[in-house]
C-alpha cells in the first residue's frame, strides 16, 4: 500500500540528528553459529561505545524473539521473516542516528543480503564471527548443541539446518584462543 500521508518534508533530517548525537548512524551486524561469540562481543563493544558517550542499541535473539518476532519459528522462511523485521527495526534506529548492534545467526547469504538491502549497504557492516562448529559445540554455552544432536531441537544451524559461510564480510574474526577484549578492539579499530 502506498503511503497516503506524506510527512517526509516535515521530518527532521538524519544529518541533523547525527550532528546532535556527534556520531554516524550505522548497523553493525554480527553473523555466526550459535555459541560463536556474537552476543558476547556485541555486548562488550556496546559497553565500550556507551562508555564513550555514544548512543547505541543492541538487538539480539533474546529481546527480539520474545517480542516483535514471538510468532516465528526456525524454518528458513520464518528465519527470513525474523531477519526482515529486525532489519527494519535496525534501520529506524540507524536513521535516528544510533549505532545499532545486531547479533543474529543469520545463516544464509540470502538472509544477510536481505538485511543489507533493507538497511542500505553504506550503513551496514557485516562481522563474521568465524568460530568453528567444533569449538561452538565444545563451548555449548546454552546446552543447545547437545539437545540438537539428540534430536530434541530441530533445524539447528550447523547441525540440521544450513550455515553458509559469509563470502565477503567486512570483518572476519577468529575467536579461538583470543580474549573477548582483543576481538572487540579489532572491530573498534576497523570501524571507529
Ligand atoms: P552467540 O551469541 O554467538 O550464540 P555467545 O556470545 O552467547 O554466542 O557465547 C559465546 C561463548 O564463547 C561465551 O561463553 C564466551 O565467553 C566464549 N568465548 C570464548 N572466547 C571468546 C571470544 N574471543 N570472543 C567471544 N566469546 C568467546
Amino acid at each position: 500500500m502506498n503511503n497516503i500521508h506524506p510527512i517526509f518534508d516535515t521530518l527532521i533530517e538524519r544529518e541533523d540528528r547525527e550532528r546532535r548525537l556527534g556520531q554516524k548512524g550505522q548497523v553493525i551486524w554480527f553473523t555466526g553459529l550459535s555459541g560463536s561469540g556474537k552476543s558476547t562481543i556485541a555486548n562488550a563493544l556496546e559497553r565500550k561505545l556507551f562508555e564513550e558517550g555514544k548512543v547505541t542499541m543492541l538487538l539480539d535473539g533474546d529481546n527480539v524473539r520474545t517480542g516483535i518476532c514471538n510468532n516465528l519459528g526456525f524454518s528458513l522462511e520464518d528465519r527470513k521473516e525474523n531477519i526482515r523485521r529486525i532489519a527494519e527495526v535496525a534501520k529506524l534506529f540507524k536513521d535516528n542516528g544510533q549505532i545499532v548492534l545486531c547479533s543474529f545467526v543469520s545463516p544464509t547469504e540470502d538472509i544477510r543480503a536481505l538485511a543489507k538491502n533493507i538497511i542500505g549497504a553504506s550503513d551496514f557492516k557485516e562481522i563474521f564471527i568465524a568460530t568453528s562448529l567444533e569449538e561452538c559445540e565444545k563451548r555449548d554455552v546454552k546446552g543447545l548443541y547437545k539437545k540438537a544432536r539428540l534430536g530434541l531441537i530441530k533445524e539447528f544451524s550447523g547441525i540440521d539446518s544450513p550455515f553458509e559461510v559469509p563470502e565477503k564480510p567486512d570483518i572476519k574474526l577468529e575467536t579461538e584462543n583470543k580474549s573477548v577484549e582483543s576481538c572487540v578492539d579489532m572491530i573498534y579499530q576497523r570501524l571507529f
